[in-house]
């Protein structure tokens, strides 16, 4: 029987935007200012050393290791509540939560560090919903790319891979990875993204909607 349902946050529970919005819209912006270059140029530039570093690098996550290697002069948190009003949850996750908290424990399981995780839930008023907020990159100092890393967070929720559910939009980090373990694992494709190019089966694993969950579960 499950007993926990794990959920990503951003692209699962929350708009991705957010986040793309402090990365690839402020960060530049900084840089910009900074060095006298057109944004434009500072995006790209800015752009071509995330791919350089890549999203399976711990680094990647770490907003004080750009804002230190670019030399910028602002602080992460002031980034992180410049873009706030973009933070938007998805339509249906409060509805989803409400109605799964009280049969199961619920748990955001994410690659983002806390900073963005802890923004995001409370300025979206969700963080009451879950027991566990955890971040792969700043508690377990991996990426949920990595086995090893549901294997952590079975042993610190005491509770064997067969007895949890998790979902998110990332094929890899949270249907793949997890699915391996013997989790059972849903990949969240949103309504609005094209799906005709996604070339993975389907076998059932695949929802568009979060409150599928509510018919699967
Ligand atoms: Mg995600």
């Amino acid at each position: 029987m499950k007993k926990i349902i794990s959920f990503d946050l951003d692209g699962t529970l929350v708009h991705g935007k957010y986040g793309n919005m402090v990365w690839n819209h402020g960060i530049p912006q900084e840089y910009s200012r900074k060095y006298g270059m057109p944004f434009k140029e500072a995006e790209q530039l800015i752009r071509h050393q995330y791919e350089e570093v890549g999203e399976a690098n711990i680094k990647w996550y770490h907003i004080e290791y750009w804002l230190k290697r670019f030399d910028l002069p602002v602080s992460a948190k002031t980034l992180l509540d410049r873009f706030e009003s973009y933070i938007e949850v998805f339509p249906d996750t409060k509805e989803v939560l409400e109605a799964l908290k009280n049969t199961y424990t619920l748990i955001v399981a994410s690659n983002a560090a806390q900073i963005f995780v802890q923004k995001e839930l409370s300025y979206a008023n969700l963080t009451s919903y879950f027991t566990h907020i955890i971040s792969a990159t700043s508690d377990y100092c991996m990426v949920k790319k990595e086995i090893r890393f549901y294997e952590k967070l079975c042993d610190t929720l005491s509770i064997s891979p067969y007895e949890i559910v998790h979902v998110g939009d990332h094929h890899i980090f949270d249907f793949e990875t997890p699915s391996q373990l013997g989790i059972d694992a849903y990949h969240f494709v949103p309504d609005h993204k094209d799906s005709s190019n996604q070339s993975h089966t389907d076998n059932g694993k695949t929802i568009h909607c979060l409150s599928d969950l509510l018919n699967i579960l």
